[in-house]
């Protein structure tokens, strides 16, 4: 079978080395003589899997000696509610942006441990673009944000300065694609199988200092310094999940690491992004101030053209570009794995069906 080229938003792709190593290892797991898949989380060499993943995490970051990283279980969307039980106070509050539907769901969690403030939306637009966070209320613990919006295609070109209370973000969707300053954060959170690696584990990134602060009774699943004091194995980790994670990360590094990535990711975008503007059978749909460099949405002009366009694309080996359904048109998702080449596949279909139209 030829290439397929995957535009799909997610489970991501992963590099081919990657895959390769992985399925290897769930074969028969070097020489261990078992496979990865059958052996004792708490084997030395699953438990050095887990530590060099939580400390390539933090080097690839850049993050500093306050912050601890954790790899645990039900996705962002648990992410969701473990945030706000571990950083909201009994009968405190917290701010929230709402830049979409990944933001509500986030929103509609806090809602059971406090009283969330949504500070800055852009419902009214259609998620076009996203809102300019600046001071929040001093009450509140933190103000929460989706750092990219993997549905509407748009995403903070920078990171908030000055909001007067510190970070929280879901950042699945464009973790380790781009360097930031995380010197304002207290926590990020990203289900893995966007940018990182498969499904199955989800990364905090936590400030340790100001866990164990709410006086709440937390769950022992929800509660972040349960998962911290054992070491991100308090329960069996989702050891496949986490081990491809780390291969990811390995050849992330060996890559020259984020800021090497940002480079490509911006080739990636530009070429894409200056197609959709060039042509003129089709539009983007994001502000272009707010356009995601992960995610690109455009649509067509004419919709009655749209059973031609598919079947050029399908033709190249092109899959996974359908929008989402609560947004229509197109979706070309370019995680880090994506090669140039793909993106130039797409491009040159685009080119020809305007040849040919
Ligand atoms: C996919 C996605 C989620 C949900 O992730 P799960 O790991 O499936 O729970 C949350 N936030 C964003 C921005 C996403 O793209």
């Amino acid at each position: 079978m030829s290439k397929i080229h995957n535009f799909s938003a997610g489970p991501c792709i992963l590099p081919h080395e990657v895959l390769k190593e992985a399925s290897e290892a769930v074969k028969s797991w070097e020489n261990h003589g078992l496979s990865l898949i059958e052996m004792s989380h708490r084997s030395k060499p699953f438990v050095e899997v887990m530590d060099e993943t939580r400390s390539l995490t933090k080097e690839l970051l850049n993050l500093s000696d306050r912050f601890e990283i954790l790899y645990l279980q039900g996705g962002a969307s648990l992410g969701f509610l473990t945030t706000a039980y571990n950083l909201i106070p009994e009968g405190g509050s917290a701010a929230y942006a709402d830049t979409g539907t990944w933001a509500n769901k986030a929103i509609k969690e806090a809602r059971h441990l406090g009283e969330i403030e949504v500070v800055a939306s852009t419902k009214d637009s259609g998620y076009t673009s996203v809102p300019k966070l600046g001071a929040v209320d001093s009450k509140h613990s933190f103000l929460h944000f989706t750092t990219n919006n993997t549905i509407y295609g748009t995403q903070y070109q920078e990171m908030p300065t000055d909001t007067g209370v510190p970070l929280v973000a879901d950042m699945s969707s464009d973790i380790m694609s781009r360097e930031f300053d995380t010197t304002p954060f207290q926590l990020i959170y990203a289900g893995a199988q966007k940018n990182m690696g498969p499904a199955g584990t989800v990364m905090y990134a936590i400030d340790k200092n100001c866990l164990g602060k709410t006086g709440r009774d937390i769950p022992s699943y929800l509660d972040l310094g349960v998962h911290l004091g054992k070491d991100s194995m308090f329960n069996t980790p989702p050891v496949f999940s986490v081990f491809t994670t780390m291969l990811t990360m390995r050849w992330l590094k060996n890559l020259g690491g984020v800021a090497a990535i940002e480079k490509i990711n911006n080739e990636k975008a530009a070429l894409l992004y200056s197609e959709i503007d060039r042509n003129p059978l089709f539009s983007g749909h994001a502000d272009v101030n707010c356009r995601s460099k992960m995610n690109l949405t455009f649509r067509l002009n004419d919709d009655s053209l749209g059973s031609k366009f598919d079947t050029l694309w399908n033709d190249a080996g092109i899959s996974g570009i359908k929008g989402h359904r609560s947004v229509g048109g197109y979706r070309a998702s370019m995680y880090n794995a994506m090669p140039l080449d793909s993106v130039q596949v797409l491009v040159d279909v685009m080119k020809e069906f305007e040849r040919t139209i």
